[in-house]
Parts: C-alpha cells; sequence; structure tokens
C-alpha cells in the first residue's frame, strides 16, 4: 500500500509535468507508469547499441515556464537544432511548412490557377455567407481552401494518413490537426491584399524559422533527467506497473491498483487513455459511458527504425512523403544524435495502421526499402539491423460526431471531485509535448487550488 496527496497516473511528459508541479505546490506525489522506463510517447528506446524515438521528438521553447524547467533538469544535455525539414510529393523537394515560391514552382500553372480562385471563393463565402460551418472535415476543408485546393492536396493526403476519408472525419479534426501550410497563408495575404480574404486565425501559422530542443541520445534525455529529479524532489515513481483497476465511491476516486500495489491518496491525476481509464473504473461506469468510451478511437502507429550503414541519408531532420508507405522519415543524426558505429546513421520511418496489420507485424520492411531507395534515402543493402517501435494510441480519431461521445464520458467523470483526467489521451486531443505539460500543471493547480 502506497498512499500520497497526489497520484499521477501515467508517467509520458504530461504526468512528469503535473508531479513537478504537484511537488513545487508542496504536495506528497507518487506516479505510476506501465513502462520500464518514463517518457510515453516521449520516452526513448535502446535498440542494439542505439537510441530511437517514436518519430523524431523535439522540444518547442512556445511555453517560457515548462522550456525554463526542461533546459534547468537536462542542463549540457540539451542540444539546439535549426528546424530542417522537407515534403517529398512527385519528384520534388519542398520546405516544410510550405513557402509561397515553392507552391509557384511546383504547382502546374493552371492547376494553381484553379486553386487560388477556389481559395477566392471560399474566402469570399466566408466573408458574406452567415451558412453555419460543415460538421465533417470534407466540408471544413471546402470552407477553408475550396474545392480545387480540396482535391489538389487534402483529400487524398488526409484519407492516406488517417485511412478514413476527410467526410468521415469531424470538422473538429480540421481546427485542431491542420497540416501547416504557410504558402496557403501566403496566397491568402495576397487575397487579403485585394481585399477578398478576411484576416486568418492562429491555427494556419507555421513558423518557418525555429530552433527545437534536442539531446546526443534523442528525445529520451527530457523525460529521464525530469524523472530522476522528481526522484531526487522526493517523488515516489512506480514504473513497470500497469493499473488495473481504479475504485470508487460515489464522487471520488478511493483507490488505484495495479498488478503489485494499491495506491491511495487524496487527489488524482489521470494520463491514461480515456477509454482505458473508463474501462479500469470499479465498481463499472454505466454502459452509456462505456459505449461512449468505446466509440473514441485511436490511430495506432509502427515506427521502423533502422540502422543504416551510410554516414547521412537526406538533408534536414525529416521528410513528410505523400507517395510512399511511410508518411514521415526521420533522421535523428542530422539533429546531433550519436551513432554507433561510426559512419552509420538511423532511420525514424513512420507509418500510421492498424494493430495486428502488416505494418504492425513488420511485414511491410520489404515495401519500405523499396521506397527508401525510391526516394534515393539508401539502398536495402545498406541495412544493417531494423527494431519496430509501436504506439496504439498514437493519434486520437476525431471520428465524425465524436464530440458527444467525448462528452458523455467527461460529464460521466467529472461527478468524481478528487480526479482530473488529461494529456494527450485523458483529453483526447493533440498537444505538443510542452503543451501536454502544461495541461498536467494546469490539471494539479486545479485540484490543489480548488
Ligand atoms: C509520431 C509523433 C511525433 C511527435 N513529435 C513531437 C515533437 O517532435 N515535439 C513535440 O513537442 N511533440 C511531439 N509529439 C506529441 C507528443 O509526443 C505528445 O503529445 C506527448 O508526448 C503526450 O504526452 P502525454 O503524457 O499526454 O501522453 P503519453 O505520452 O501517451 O503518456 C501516457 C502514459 O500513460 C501510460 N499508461 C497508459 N496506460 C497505463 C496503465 N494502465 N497503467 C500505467 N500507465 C499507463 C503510458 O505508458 C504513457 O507513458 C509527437 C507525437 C507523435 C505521435
Amino acid at each position: 500500500m502506497s498512499s500520497a496527496d497526489v497520484t499521477i497516473l501515467g508517467g509520458g511528459v504530461c504526468g512528469l509535468y503535473a508531479a513537478h508541479t504537484a511537488c513545487r505546490l508542496g504536495a506528497h506525489v507518487q506516479l505510476v507508469e506501465k513502462g520500464k522506463s518514463l517518457g510515453g510517447l516521449a520516452a526513448g528506446h535502446r535498440l542494439g547499441e542505439n537510441w530511437y524515438d517514436l518519430g523524431v521528438h523535439m522540444l518547442h521553447a512556445f511555453d517560457a515556464e515548462i522550456f525554463q524547467d526542461c533546459a534547468e533538469v537536462m542542463g549540457e544535455e540539451r542540444i539546439e537544432v535549426p528546424l530542417k525539414s522537407h515534403i517529398q510529393w512527385q519528384g520534388k523537394t519542398y520546405h516544410y511548412p510550405l513557402r509561397g515560391r515553392d507552391i509557384l514552382s511546383g504547382i502546374a500553372p493552371l492547376t494553381l490557377a484553379r486553386c487560388l480562385l477556389g481559395l477566392g471563393i471560399a474566402e469570399l463565402r466566408s466573408r458574406f455567407s452567415a451558412k453555419p460551418h460543415g460538421t465533417d472535415a470534407e466540408s471544413a476543408l471546402i470552407e477553408l481552401y475550396g474545392v480545387p485546393l480540396y482535391e489538389f492536396f487534402f483529400e487524398d493526403f488526409t484519407h492516406r494518413y488517417w485511412g478514413r476519408h476527410p467526410r468521415s472525419l469531424d470538422a473538429e479534426f480540421i481546427r485542431r490537426k491542420m497540416p501547416r501550410l504557410s504558402a496557403v497563408d501566403v496566397l491568402k495575404n495576397g487575397l487579403e491584399k485585394l481585399g477578398i480574404a478576411k484576416p486568418r486565425d492562429a491555427r494556419e501559422g507555421a513558423m518557418r524559422f525555429e530552433t527545437l530542443h534536442y539531446s546526443r541520445t534523442g528525445a529520451e534525455a527530457m523525460p529521464r533527467l525530469l524523472g530522476e529529479s522528481l526522484q531526487s524532489a522526493g517523488v515516489t515513481m512506480l514504473t513497470g506497473e500497469t493499473i488495473i483497476e481504479i475504485h470508487h465511491d460515489e464522487n471520488s476516486i478511493t483507490e488505484v491498483v495495479t498488478g503489485n500495489k494499491i495506491l491511495t491518496g487524496t487527489d488524482f491525476v489521470s494520463t491514461l487513455p480515456l477509454p482505458d481509464l473508463v474501462h479500469c473504473l470499479h465498481p463499472a461506469a454505466p454502459p452509456d459511458v462505456l459505449d461512449a468510451a468505446n466509440q473514441l478511437r485511436f490511430k495506432p502507429l509502427t515506427i521502423y527504425a533502422l540502422l543504416i550503414r551510410k554516414d547521412r541519408c537526406m538533408d534536414a531532420l525529416y521528410t513528410y512523403y505523400r507517395d510512399q508507405v511511410f508518411h514521415r522519415v526521420g533522421e535523428p543524426k542530422n539533429a546531433g544524435l550519436e551513432v554507433t558505429p561510426a559512419g552509420h546513421t538511423t532511420l525514424i520511418v513512420e507509418t500510421t495502421c492498424e494493430i495486428g496489420d502488416r505494418y504492425w507485424q513488420g511485414d511491410a520492411l520489404d515495401e519500405i526499402l523499396t521506397g527508401l531507395s525510391l526516394e534515393g534515402l539508401c539502398e536495402p543493402d545498406d541495412l544493417v539491423e531494423h527494431h519496430l517501435i509501436h504506439s496504439a494510441h498514437a493519434y486520437p480519431i476525431f471520428a465524425h460526431g465524436f464530440q458527444k461521445h467525448l462528452a458523455c464520458v467527461t460529464d460521466y467523470l467529472s461527478c468524481f471531485k478528487n480526479l482530473r483526467t488529461t494529456g494527450r489521451q485523458g483529453a483526447f486531443t493533440y498537444p505538443n509535448m510542452h503543451s501536454a505539460m502544461r495541461m498536467g500543471a494546469e490539471a494539479v493547480k486545479s485540484l490543489l487550488q480548488s
């Protein structure tokens, strides 16, 4: 039996920063994480002689307080890296985020004219029409960008990435997970100058120049060092413990049960995937809440982590691909990762998938190697070793109408006054690391200061 003022469920970056905040506010804290190491999606994976991330995970400095805290615990292990990323499409390399001149040189003049006309019409419509916004992602994209640009870029892109047609995704998906297309801003700027477009909102903004933060061992350093600093501040860190039951009475959580331990306490912050949290409740949640939780689904991700006998494969931190089975390839050595042996590099090849499908099983390796060769990155013979890294909860899927299921679950959970559910999985949303950490801090403050 272990007891604390604040018990944090899940040791991803959200849970870690929640623990850090609770500790700073003077609470006695315990944190329970099912993985052997900390970091969740942002954890590093030591495979063979090298470290691999689940996608190249780089820290943004947008939240000054969080960045300062991370920089402090990382000390000399933190390195600064200028953002350099590309999009590879139809044999051409574009900057990511897209720049205006990329669009002008990359799109055939007739298509460009159609896209501009469509964009102009969409802008005029949104300016003068009181029509409500569409509820699915297809109508939201067409409202924003017009039919030609939707058909030219967004329809296929969204379908391939998510394995779902935009019609089956919610309009909210576009609001929260918009591809960063600064080129569209450029086009809209032109229309704005002609008085056609109205001022743009923040979600379309994209930073072309940014300093990112990383380490010579990849993403693993930040959560590891944050965990170590928590431990020295007296936080009880329980790793390798899977939560299987969460006991409650009418309006509060009473204890959390893992395979080996029972954790009690005053307040609880859960960063577990929302459906998992609901299914752990004991007594069980009402059937309508369980049904709603089952409707909240996630898109899994398989990483093909490759050690390549070549000094470098690409001239960027990562590149997005439109025409391949993988949608993004990262080369963390270009961000300063140390790779063993010398003269070798590693590639992080990302494929969205379904649990148990051929991508998940690792059966797509040959197809991936062929794609990497076609893109000029490396040849199949250059492969020294490969590993698979899985995430069953990489991306929440905003299926059409998901909000009512989310509201049903969160309304029910709000009856537990000493529980907050937060973070990427617990709030069913799309934060970067710093935003997930901010969510953890806010959840703790709302419990301790209420
Ligand atoms: C491919 C990819 C690349 C990304 N790249 C970046 C990037 O470059 N920069 C950036 O800022 N953000 C990036 N992100 C976003 C970022 O990784 C996440 O938003 C952030 O790490 C979420 O943290 P979290 O703690 O909220 O969730 P998670 O990391 O998912 O943490 C939840 C934790 O709960 C634990 N858990 C679950 N169930 C149980 C249980 N039953 N018992 C005990 N523990 C349990 C999990 O093991 C996990 O550690 C990326 C995301 C993806 C998918």
